[in-house]
């Protein structure tokens, strides 16, 4: 790719995603097999005026690594610079970029068990962390192609092709090909205008239904609002949390579901592929979870603790979206979520409330928003899916019919 359209890409990441203040700490989380785009990034940085700009780099292998060979007591330890590292944030509040980059399958032989004690273990010496810092700080995630994420998208040409096609296909639907800022603003606008036409109605429901038998009545909270596009920090930066974003979300009541749902897409969680599923809710939790693949995995994802049977997110996507019509599969979240409508289990979005800025974390967990130590994206569109939203003042409004906006 070439080297002036992946500049243009770091500044729409840096500038649109995270939008640096000048002084601002930056932290980027990025694979090892990234080190020219994240040289290019890290510059783009500086140039808004980063302060200081800190690189975590991840490799899977190692993970992998750890959890065959450390012991569950070793793995669960939090040691003192761990803490000291998210204090340090929690006061400085870095903007954050997480760069994705990762094999869809690169977690496949690791010991998911061990990790998923581990992740529980330190949840708990998380969360206080976790809920100090949320909606204080810019993030972004974003994509870059690595070698074996791309031989997964494109297993039948070379390598090196398969990596310049996902580059392609990275920019393309992230708008980030020709003009990305100019773009950006453009899609910003539409999203946000969606989001106003969608909180007017004042939906309490939302219906699901499928040909495949998807059958899904969701509740949704009285003072939550659809978002979509750019958001604000409680600082008052409008940030992009994701790119590409084609998404409008609420966070729904949690514990308020009934039905059946079918995935139309695989789910990547941890490293690993979960496919063709179904999950059925009763009394607002998962009680019943099906897999062709990965079910063990997947049981084991809603187990993680009681707020990861509920559902955190509704997010509304045209099947006719630019990723859908890329017709690529994409084996990565950040995509496939919005190619499709998707839900999530787990963590709901407390920025969604109206003036939430006003709230505690104890307000929003009695007002209903999920906590939870997973927030896993699932993908559920269809050119069959429809949806009809129940008003408060009890009126139907069809939202989608067969996968696309009919409001
Ligand atoms: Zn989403």
């Amino acid at each position: 790719m070439k080297n002036k359209i992946l500049k243009e890409y770091a500044k729409l990441i840096a500038k649109k995603g995270v939008n640096i203040q000048k002084g601002q700490e930056v932290w980027i989380t990025a694979g090892l097999d990234q080190p020219k785009f994240v040289e290019m990034l890290v510059k783009e940085c500086y140039m808004l005026g980063a302060k200081k700009v800190v690189v975590d780099w991840q490799y899977d292998k190692l993970t992998v690594l750890d959890s065959k060979y450390m012991s569950q007591e070793a793995m669960n330890e939090m040691p003192e610079w761990q803490i000291a590292k998210m204090k340090y944030q929690t006061e400085v509040l870095p903007a954050r970029i997480y760069l994705d980059s990762d094999d869809p399958d690169g977690m496949k032989n690791a010991r998911q068990d061990k990790l998923a004690n581990e992740r529980i273990a330190k949840y708990a010496i998380r969360k206080p962390y976790i809920d100090a810092m949320d909606n204080k700080y810019q993030w972004c995630i974003a994509a870059v192609p690595g070698r074996e994420w791309a031989k997964k998208v494109f297993p039948d040409i070379s390598v090196s092709k398969a990596v310049e096609k996902l580059w392609e296909a990275i920019l393309y639907t992230s708008r980030a090909n020709c003009n990305p800022i100019e773009n950006w603003i453009k899609h910003n606008d539409n999203l946000h205008q969606k989001c106003k036409l969608l909180n007017s109605l004042q939906l309490k429901y939302l219906h699901y239904t499928s040909a495949n038998g998807t059958d899904l009545k969701v509740e949704l909270l009285e003072n939550a609002e659809f978002l979509a596009g750019s958001e604000k920090s409680l600082q008052g930066i409008e940030f992009n949390p994701n790119i590409p974003s084609e998404e409008v979300f609420t966070t729904p009541k949690a514990g308020a579901v009934e039905g059946i749902v079918y995935s139309t897409k695989p789910l990547s969680y941890q490293g690993a592929l979960i496919e063709n599923f179904y999950i059925i809710f009763k009394d607002g939790k998962v009680c019943e979870v099906s897999a062709e693949n990965n079910e063990e995995l997947l049981r084991q994802m809603v187990s993680m603790d009681d707020g990861a049977k509920m559902l955190g997110e509704c997010a509304l996507v045209p099947y006719d979206s630019p990723i859908n019509n890329s017709g690529i599969l994409f084996y990565n979240t950040l995509f496939d979520e919005n190619a499709s409508c998707h839900l999530a289990l787990g963590r709901g979005f407390s920025n969604c409330i109206k003036d939430y800025g006003k709230y505690t974390q104890e307000d929003f967990d009695k007002m209903g928003v999920n906590t939870s130590m997973i927030h896993v994206d699932f993908m559920i569109g269809s050119d069959t899916l429809d949806i009809v939203g129940e008003t408060r003042d009890g009126r139907k409004i069809q939202i989608f019919k067969n996968g696309n906006w009919s409001i």
